[in-house]
């Protein structure tokens, strides 16, 4: 068997949103797994909808997930250019040998034209509307029109388009290793254009002369592309390159989180979660959107996350990082139906890389947050305590400089839920003598201090867990958070009793109503 090849074949006309990504990481996956070659192509050959900024960001994208192709635009190989729009020449000598051979047709009608042309098709009670075998007979182009009027056309310059000439009545099969077999009738297809007045090819004849140039031989792209699928069967054919079209691979669908209907930009809006895995601002509008890695996602979250969108590794694990993925990996294991977009699984998976971060790299992370967003200076040490504190109870590591603000601030509110229950003469002295026996201390681990705090308890003949949400409260305002005794270590017996103290003073307050 020929050597893998697979591309990703993003259009620059936006900003690559997550669908996207996953097209692409599938396509990684299919070619590492096969010892394969994954390579990048800019179909950038609609030249109205071209957005300058969307090849970059593509490239960025691939290179933050790790999933760098090995030939591309800025990167050659042997069967570039890569851009599209650098390959004009090639397309338009393809064009120009279908045309040759009948398979293809110059066409030299308006728009106004051919809104005329549907206009009396529907009045005739026609439903089929579309430039096809029929209607081209009644239309200004190279099959009506005698060779001589062709090229006085041609020669004056009169703007044309190249059409596909779509065989009457015949029955398109081909096979898709996801689907099985695909059966469409060609009267349902139109006569596509495939070189527009411009001189540049449309994406269907470019993705073919290009995934046959490329020796493209898996397609694995979105299932949107599922019903152009057929004519760039015939387009193969029409070529007589038949024997080496690619294996079609067509991707479920992502669907919205409730199931209804595809996720789009403005589902993921109501939603609240970002679509596009980097930041992306509309160059039209100036918008930013929020991408999945400025919101804190790591990159393994995130391709882990979206090659379970539609692949199924059988079994219970969920947790794969790249090299796992490519190893299990398998095109038999994709599905059929669309997949629902789950947000909070996403998020599920953000906190289990997390956890398996090194801790010092998130330290610096929370060191450099605190700086930046509260001017607070800590120490390394101080911030891997943070890290190892809160590691369990936060999604994104964005959330430790936040949380940890209790650790150098002393409360200003506290829950008074928990001092309404809790406070009476009894705690009011668990705690006093607690802080009374810390004071002893000039510093503290979280097991003493949990020791401490069981024995004193036991001594003044007091539950402890009568006390202990009232103790944290005192600490950091709280009724819940991470462990209590952590916290006491990190804050030292001096600063705890003090803490504790001053909210005894304020819990006397609350219980009154007077606060
Ligand atoms: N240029 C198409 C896109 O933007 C690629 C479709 C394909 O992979 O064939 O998605």
């Amino acid at each position: 068997m020929s050597q893998v090849r697979v591309r990703f074949a993003p259009s620059p006309t936006g900003g690559l949103h997550i669908g996207g990504v996953r097209t692409a990481i599938f396509n990684h996956l299919y070619a590492k797994k096969m010892g394969g070659k994954f390579i990048l192509r800019i179909e950038d050959t609609d030249q109205a909808r071209f957005v300058a900024e969307a090849e970059a960001y593509i490239k960025e994208t691939l290179s933050w997930c790790n999933i760098n192709p090995e030939e591309g635009p800025d990167i050659g190989g042997d069967y570039g250019p890569y851009r599209q729009s650098e390959r004009k020449s090639i397309y338009q000598s393809y064009t120009q040998q279908l045309i040759d051979e009948g398979k293809a047709y110059y066409a030299f009608d308006t728009r106004h034209e051919i809104d005329q042309m549907r206009e009396k098709l529907k009045n005739a009670g026609v439903l089929n509307l579309n430039y096809n075998s029929a209607s081209r007979k009644t239309m200004t182009n190279s099959l009506t029109l005698s060779k001589n009027e062709v090229n006085e056309k041609l020669e004056a310059g009169i703007p044309y388009v190249v059409r596909f000439k779509m065989p009457d009545k015949r029955e398109i099969r081909f096979y898709d290793l996801v689907r099985g077999w695909v059966l469409v009738h060609s009267s349902t297809l139109d006569d596509k254009v495939i070189l527009k007045s411009d001189g540049l090819a449309t994406y269907h004849l470019a993705n073919v002369v290009d995934d046959y140039l490329m020796k493209i031989t898996h397609v694995i792209r979105g299932e949107e592309w599922l019903p152009s699928a057929p004519l760039h069967v015939l387009l193969y054919e029409a070529f007589n390159w038949g024997s080496d079209m690619p294996d079609y691979v067509h991707l479920p669908l992502i669907l919205k989180p409730d199931g209804n209907g595809k996720l789009s930009k403005r589902s993921a809006d109501k939603g609240g979660f970002p679509i596009f895995p980097l930041n992306w601002t509309d160059p039209c509008s100036g918008e930013i959107y929020e991408g999945f890695r400025e919101m804190g996602f790591s990159s393994n979250a995130v391709v882990n996350f979206l090659s379970l969108l539609g692949w199924n590794p059988g079994g219970d694990q969920e947790i794969f990082d790249l090299k796992g993925l490519i190893k299990n990996f398998s095109i038999e294991r994709i599905g059929k139906s669309g997949t629902k977009f789950d947000f909070e699984k996403a998020k599920w998976f953000n906190q289990h890389y997390l956890k398996t971060m090194k801790f010092e790299s998130l330290a610096q992370v929370v060191i450099k947050d605190l700086r930046d967003e509260y001017s607070i200076e800590c120490s390394p040490q101080l911030g891997k305590q943070i890290v190892e504190l809160f590691v369990q109870r936060v999604t994104f590591s964005r959330e430790f400089a936040s949380a940890s603000q209790f650790i150098f601030h002393q409360p200003q509110l506290y829950d008074q839920k928990v001092i309404h229950k809790k406070w009476n003469e009894k705690s009011k002295n668990a705690l006093n003598v607690y802080a009374n026996k810390l004071d002893v201390f000039s510093d503290i681990n979280g097991d003493e201090a949990r020791e401490l705090f069981q024995r004193t308890m036991v001594s003044i003949q007091i539950n402890p867990s009568k006390v202990l949400q009232l103790l944290r409260v005192s600490i950091m305002g709280e009724g819940s958070g991470p462990d209590l005794m952590k916290i006491i270590e990190i804050l030292g017996p001096f600063e705890i009793s003090k803490r504790i103290r001053n909210a005894m003073e304020q819990f006397d307050y609350i219980k009154a109503g007077l606060l």
